[in-house]
């Protein structure tokens, strides 16, 4: 009931949730008060979750911020959302996100704008703008959001709260809405260290309904926190500290690096020599793989379809024309360019061989150095509207969290400073595969 008075009292000004729950989550509630007097706790017993609108959730709509799923209701639910309500979560809504996760303001949204908690006239971050947004605000305790190429690591730091992605396949995507399936990983949003390593013990592990999900053991993640750092080596990349860089990001992050130093880890400059290419890799990657996954949406199987249709492929024309927004729209035109025959080679195969150069980077860094410490973004959050007519300048917002999503390997952003502004500024800690129990050392250690 406190979470709904908060949502109550300032949802019409954020706008995070694209559905809320209220009605469910008030019964189990209740439920989970009688659990809870009968000594019957789990992990999660009670806590109000929020799910980003890109999961499927049994009987309640999912959008994935697209007016194509306008009326999508999915016959079951996604691996994670099992997983959360066995351990006793309670589900506030469903948050509102960037069309398809294609952004990184959550502008991109059929169902309107999510403003920052910061600051109203800015944007929270994308695409997961929602879930972060709902974190600041109180709107709920904790939110699940995807990461293809930061979408949960630049809108926590955006929002001053705790982001993380995991490991490609340490949480299953079964019924998370596809975007580009090599790089998709589904991550918590929280407002501390240690809820993130609560929600990593419930969501991570094999799947056998995901292939992709990989059989490796779990550890207790809270067993990694108020370990310390002491004797750690600390990578910082030097390519992410060029320009481009706001002034206050960099001085906030090198004041991080100092109290990770003061911590007793020793950090030491490093090379990533690919970084350069991350941006153009990724934006071939993602929306070749985007317009084969958004295939699918063709007036038929979900959601939308256009009326009055000559024939079928008068239908599938006018249903994607009308169902999908511009942004979508342009990441299907380049990947379908990038994948159609003649290109291929030069464009989709070429990319993918220098994703390989990128992961080698991290490979060879990673062997002398227990974690990576770089900036999350460039910038704090920047006014609604500014990048909209600019999408190079949007896609540059991922600068420094794409390359984990290429390289598959985990990474996570904390709140590390505020500007002038008082807006929150964020650092990223990035570790090997299946390393996130050392993210969590080291950000408790600095937390
Ligand atoms: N902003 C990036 C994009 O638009 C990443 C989005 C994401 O991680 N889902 O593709």
């Amino acid at each position: 009931q406190s979470v709904f008075s908060r949502i109550d009292a300032v949802e019409e000004k954020v706008h995070a949730y694209i559905t809320l729950m209220r009605q469910p989550a008030l019964e189990e509630a209740n439920i989970a008060d009688q659990r809870i007097r009968a000594g019957e706790i789990k992990a999660l017993t009670g806590i109000p979750i929020a799910l980003k609108d890109i999961y499927c959730t049994q009987g309640v709509r999912t959008t994935c911020g697209s007016r194509i799923l306008e009326h999508f209701v999915p016959p079951y639910d996604a691996t994670v959302v099992v997983k959360l309500r066995e351990a006793g979560a309670i589900f506030t809504g469903k948050t509102n996100m960037d069309e398809f996760a294609m952004g990184s303001s959550t502008e991109t949204s059929y169902y309107g704008v999510t403003r920052n908690p910061w600051d109203l006239e800015r944007i929270p971050g994308g695409s997961s703008g929602g879930s972060a947004a709902a974190v600041a605000a109180d709107e709920c305790i904790a939110a699940l959001g995807s990461d293809t190429g930061g979408s949960i690591r630049q809108p926590a730091a955006l929002c001053g709260v705790v982001g993380m992605k995991p490991t490609y396949g340490r949480v299953s995507r079964f019924g998370l809405v596809a975007f580009a399936s090599s790089l998709d990983q589904i991550g918590p949003f929280t407002k501390d260290v240690e809820d993130c390593a609560i929600l990593m013990n419930v969501i991570a592990g094999h799947d056998p309904r995901e292939s992709t999900s990989v059989p490796v053991d779990v550890p207790d993640y809270r067993d990694y926190l108020n370990r310390g750092v002491d004797g750690w080596t600390v990578g910082i990349p030097r390519e992410y500290f060029v320009g481009g860089i706001d002034p206050e990001v960099r001085a906030a992050v090198e004041q991080a690096i100092k109290t990770v130093e003061g911590l007793g880890a020793k950090c030491r400059e490093i090379s990533l020599p690919h970084t350069d290419y991350c941006v153009a890799v990724y934006y071939i990657i993602a929306p070749a793989e985007a317009s084969s996954n958004l295939a699918r949406y063709d007036g038929v199987k979900y959601g939308f379809r256009a009326a009055e249709c000559r024939d079928l492929l008068d239908m599938y024309k006018k249903t994607r024309s009308a169902g999908f927004g511009a942004e979508v729209k342009r990441r299907i035109m380049l990947g379908t360019y990038a994948l159609s025959s003649g290109y291929y080679d030069a464009y989709y195969k070429k990319a993918s061989q220098v994703r390989g150069l990128i992961k080698r980077d991290f490979d060879e860094a990673l062997k002398d150095c227990d974690v990576i410490l770089t900036p999350t973004t460039t910038t704090p959050a920047f006014k609604v509207g500014e990048k909209m007519d600019d999408p190079i300048g949007m896609y540059l917002s991922d600068i420094f969290t794409i390359s984990a999503n290429l390289a598959g390997i985990p990474g996570i952003s904390l709140p590390c400073g505020y500007s002038h502004k008082g807006l929150p500024i964020g650092m990223q800690f990035v570790a090997g595969h299946f390393e996130e129990g050392k993210l969590l050392q080291i950000s408790s250690a600095y937390e």
